[in-house]
């Protein structure tokens, strides 16, 4: 038997493309239409993860999210329509750990919920690795040291501190407001447009091509994500 995902979605054609290809990739599914059912099925049966559309016809997804939060950690990737950046952020802020844009591949669920189960398995051991490699980029957080194809590569403290946090996320969205306040301790709107200039600068230093990044992806709107692999 493999993993349990609860899957939450009202609209029956998308939860049965869900159920179906986690089930095709030897995962279980427990599917829930409603809120209702979506909580009820999070406190007797213990999914390993939760996929959440946010429009559901009970309650809002984001207040599903909040009070999940209060008694468990589980991973949730939610579901949104394309033109909802707001309620992506929100949702990521609120705490669910990833998201996916309607109409999604199954490579991409697949995808995202690799990333969410790595992340909670890795939170659950003592620190992650201390080195980190991908592609010609090697940084070695014991030492504050990073190289490119052995070279090593000059950060300020700050930029720094915002590459590492995306390092340790790897693979993750993370939204402005969420960099921002573990980097700089606190959020305003108004300081997005210094975080854009910091992003900039560790582009800058970090990529051959800014402009076809390598390791650093905007998601417009959201936030940034640093590559999985
Ligand atoms: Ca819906």
């Amino acid at each position: 038997m493999g993993m349990l995902f609860l899957i939450v979605e009202d609209d029956k054609q998308i939860r049965k493309f869900i159920n179906f290809s986690l089930r095709s990739q030897d995962y279980n599914c427990i599917e829930a239409a409603t809120g209702k059912e979506a909580m009820k099925c999070i406190s007797t049966k213990d999914p390993a993860a939760i996929i959440l559309d946010l429009g559901l016809p009970d309650m809002d997804g984001i207040d599903i999210i909040k009070q999940v939060r209060e008694f468990s950690n589980i991973p949730i990737v939610v579901v949104s329509a394309r033109d909802q950046d707001n309620e992506k952020v929100e949702a990521l802020d609120a705490g669910a750990d990833d998201y996916l844009t309607k109409p999604f591949s199954i490579n991409e669920l697949l995808a995202r919920i690799r990333v969410v189960l790595r992340h909670s398995s890795s939170n659950k051991k003592e620190e992650a690795s201390v080195v980190y490699k991908v592609a010609d980029l090697e940084i070695n957080l014991e030492k504050h040291k990073v190289t490119i194809e052995g070279q090593e590569i000059h950060f300020t403290p700050m930029e720094y501190n915002v590459l590492t946090l995306l390092v340790r996320n790897s693979g993750k969205v993370l939204t402005h407001k969420y960099i921002l306040k573990k980097v700089w301790g606190s959020y305003l709107d108004s300081d997005v447009q210094s975080l854009r200039v910091f992003m900039a600068n560790i582009r800058r230093k970090l990529e051959k091509n800014p402009a076809k990044p390598r390791y650093v992806f905007t998601e417009v709107g959201i936030g940034y994500r640093f590559t999985e692999e």
